[in-house]
């Protein structure tokens, strides 16, 4: 399979033109130096050899995980809502059978978080309910505040960035405890062990495509 492409590319500092690698398939588990180059933002950035001004020039990627069975497809700005992957004749694509988590994701810092999620071992499923329910609460003191973006898990909290004008303007800390919480409660729910042999989109919209958010929060307030 081709993991790299090469292209032609013009600084748009000096005008120099040179060829960078774009990478088509990132596959950590083969080549395990490529995650960190994700997590941190690197894989897309080219330096030029004459100004050393870097860019940053995205592509579409698969992000593939053999070990913790997990694929993340970058396809940018795409409006579809799943991505099939075509079966080859070594029957690569064929997911059906295993225990693989499948996602899509249209824009960069969205490829950047789930690979993040997915490569801590958190259910990624579970940390889109959170964000809602978190970012729900959150606005009723910031009613600026306009999403919520999964940066890790210090200490045994969930940290998110709170998005304000498009920019990350501080981040908020919730306990693990109601991660284990919706976590318990989500897994009675089909959705939970749904088997989609499709690279899928896990968001907002998901959430109110499956009314998962609603059933969820019955639940809680019952409580
Ligand atoms: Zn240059």
């Amino acid at each position: 399979m081709l993991r790299i492409y090469k292209r032609e590319f013009e600084c748009p500092q000096c005008h120099h033109k040179f060829t960078i690698n774009e990478r088509i398939a990132i596959n950590v588990t083969l080549d395990p130096g490529l995650k960190n180059k994700v997590l941190k933002g690197k894989i897309f950035r080219h330096t030029c050899p004459n100004c050393q001004q870097e860019s940053i020039v995205l592509n579409n990627t698969m992000y593939h995980d053999m070990q913790k069975h997990f694929m993340v497809y970058f396809m940018i700005a795409s409006k579809e809502r799943e991505y099939r992957i075509p079966i080859g004749a070594d029957n690569f694509g064929n997911f059906a059978g295993d225990d693989y988590i499948l996602r899509l994701e249209v824009d960069y810092n969205g490829f950047r978080e789930r690979v993040r999620m997915l490569d801590m071992g958190f259910n990624d499923l579970v940390l889109e309910i959170m964000r809602a329910l978190v970012l729900k609460e959150l606005q009723q003191q910031l009613p600026e505040a306009e999403d919520l973006f999964f940066i890790g898990a210090p200490e045994g909290d969930i940290r998110f960035q709170v998005i304000v004008d498009g920019k990350p303007v501080r981040h908020v800390d919730i306990p693990v405890d109601m991660y284990t919480k919706v976590e318990k409660i989500f897994e009675k729910f089909p959705e939970a062990t749904e088997k989609v042999n499709a690279l899928r989109r896990i968001d907002r919209q998901w959430l109110e495509d499956t009314g998962i958010l609603e059933r969820i929060e019955k639940i809680i307030d019952a409580e």
